[in-house]
């Protein structure tokens, strides 16, 4: 063969680049959805059974990137909660909390293994229904969601030795709302701990991606689970209302906007139920000037864009100090024109859709009023498809703390990069915001990383890497982003009681 001189070759390479938008393309390789059977309508999960709901309404389950509707899924009313909520207190009573704890574990470590066997079907579903890349639902999100169950199994006959001296005791039946960004995995993270620490569960999945809980529902029922002991119901806000008010729910757990969870601590008030929240964020990622600098390229663009922003802990506001600033700007402007935008179903996909037109038209509002602001943007190059939800992947610079980009939530992929002069003004900047969920630090110098870290007023902060998660780490946020932790030994903390 003959060798190209090696200046010869870039010209090629270059002359490629060009032909195709300054972008390398990628054959297309999507996933195929053979996997998935779908059913024409899902009803409720309560009591070990797919029940119709006593409401007698159905709505459509869309996938966000082509808009077309993939099932009708059930509407619960108050009257289905109550059966649920029975159904899971019946349970509690009867089978769950009189099992020996590690019977309870087998069968926490039977729905592990379980979803581990149908990884690939639920990862298929998952971006079916949410919108979110192939890649992602398949390395993160079922992994994850798998893992999170094997933790928990090993926790169930270990109780005392997590809370030594103490008496950890059920609590009794959970109340459970779930948002859309993580379907499966936060399922997982919320039906895991309650199980093992003795407590049933009535869980509601978003309205907008239920598909993956349902499936969910079924692998409860394969891993032959005492019927009741998880109950799925599948509504809008009201039917997550009437799990939050029923008298017969001991703990209740939500993770969603701060908006909602304000109304739902209201709700709880004085109840005596226990209550956790994970809320929204603003969190920040941090830049000094001594940090690898294409490591902390790379972070953030994970950071805010794999997932389209729809992570309640994406790094969206981006501080640099001003040493690195245009460097690290030129470098995120050029990273940007590398993301593949598009169907999510294609391994390939970097930002899959918008979850819903809900999402986009806040996402689209909120642009807006950046770049009225004087902000200005920075946007991948793209051809968005025709139909479905979509958004550029954008970047913001000349953004000042008070803008509205700056301070409010996106759930979107759009960053904001702000710039610093000392350590003293990251801390100060990062920390003014009504949100404490996450944040990054980029330094080579590892005292400095725990000297800011220890300064940052967020539950988790990530040192040179972002959006890392295990289930043996604590997640959850400081101010108006919640409280309570889920994950690790702190996530058992919620579902039992101290005696
Ligand atoms: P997001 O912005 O993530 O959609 P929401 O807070 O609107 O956040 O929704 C999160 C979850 O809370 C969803 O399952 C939704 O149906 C449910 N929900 C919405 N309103 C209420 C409410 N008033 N009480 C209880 N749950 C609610």
């Amino acid at each position: 063969m003959a060798t190209e001189k090696p200046a010869a070759r870039l010209e090629l390479v270059n002359e490629r680049m060009l032909q195709f938008g300054g972008k390398w393309q990628y054959a297309s390789a999507p996933e195929s959805t053979e996997p998935v059977k779908l059913e024409k309508k899902y009803n409720l999960f309560i009591n070990g059974k797919f029940v119709a709901p006593k409401s007698g309404r159905y709505y459509p389950t869309i996938n966000p990137a082509t808009e077309e509707t993939l099932a009708e899924v059930a509407d619960a009313s108050d009257t289905d909660v109550d059966l649920a909520v029975r159904s899971a207190r019946q349970a509690y009573e009867k089978y769950w909390r009189k099992l020996k704890p590690s019977e309870r574990a087998k069968y926490i470590f039977r729905i592990a293994r379980m979803i581990q066997e149908r990884a690939r079907e639920l990862s298929i579903l998952e971006t079916m229904n949410g919108g979110k890349p192939i890649r992602m639902s398949r390395d993160d999100d079922i992994p994850l969601a798998a893992a999170h169950f094997f933790y928990y199994a090993g926790w169930a006959d270990k109780l005392e030795y997590a809370f030594p001296g103490r008496n950890p005791q059920s609590l009794g039946v959970a109340g459970q709302i779930i948002p859309w960004n993580f379907p499966l995995l936060m399922a997982a993270w919320k039906i895991a701990p309650a199980l093992a620490c003795g407590n049933t569960v009535v869980l509601k999945p978003s309205e907008t991606t239920p598909l993956t809980a349902l499936e969910l529902a079924r692998i409860v029922q394969d891993a032959d689970l005492p019927p009741g002991v998880v109950n799925i119901v599948t509504g809008f806000g009201a039917t997550g209302a009437a799990i939050v008010n029923h008298p017969n729910v001991n703990k209740v757990a939500f993770t969603g906007s701060t908006e909602v969870g304000k109304i739902i601590q209201r709700a709880v008030a004085g109840t005596g139920k226990k209550l956790t929240l994970e809320l929204g964020g603003k969190s920040a990622n941090i830049i000094f000037n001594d940090a690898a600098i294409d490591q902390a390229v790379e972070g953030i663009i994970n950071g805010i864009f794999y997932n389209q922003g729809h992570v309640c802990c994406a790094g969206s506001r981006l501080f640099v100090q001003e040493g690195v600033a245009e460097k690290v700007i030129r470098k995120l402007n050029d990273r940007i024109q590398t993301l593949r935008v598009g169907d999510p179903l294609d391994k390939n996909t970097d930002v899959g859709a918008i979850n819903s037109k809900m999402q986009l038209d806040k996402i689209t509002e909120l642009v807006k009023a950046g770049k009225d602001e004087g902000c200005v943007p920075h946007q991948t190059r793209c051809t968005l498809p025709k139909k479905g939800f979509w958004f550029a992947p954008t970047v913001f610079t000349n953004v000042a703390m008070s803008n509205r980009i700056a301070q409010e939530e996106i759930f979107g992929p759009v960053l904001s990069v702000l710039t610093f002069r000392t350590p003293e003004e990251a801390v100060e900047k990062a920390n003014n915001t009504p949100y404490g969920l996450a944040a990054g630090v980029w330094s080579d110098k590892g005292a400095k990383l725990f000297k800011i870290a220890n300064k940052l007023r967020a539950g988790v902060v990530w040192g040179n890497t972002y959006n890392q998660f295990d289930p043996t780490s604590p997640f959850g946020g400081y101010k108006e982003s919640g409280f309570g932790r889920e994950g690790g030994v702190q996530g058992l903390l919620p579902y039992l009681s101290l005696e």
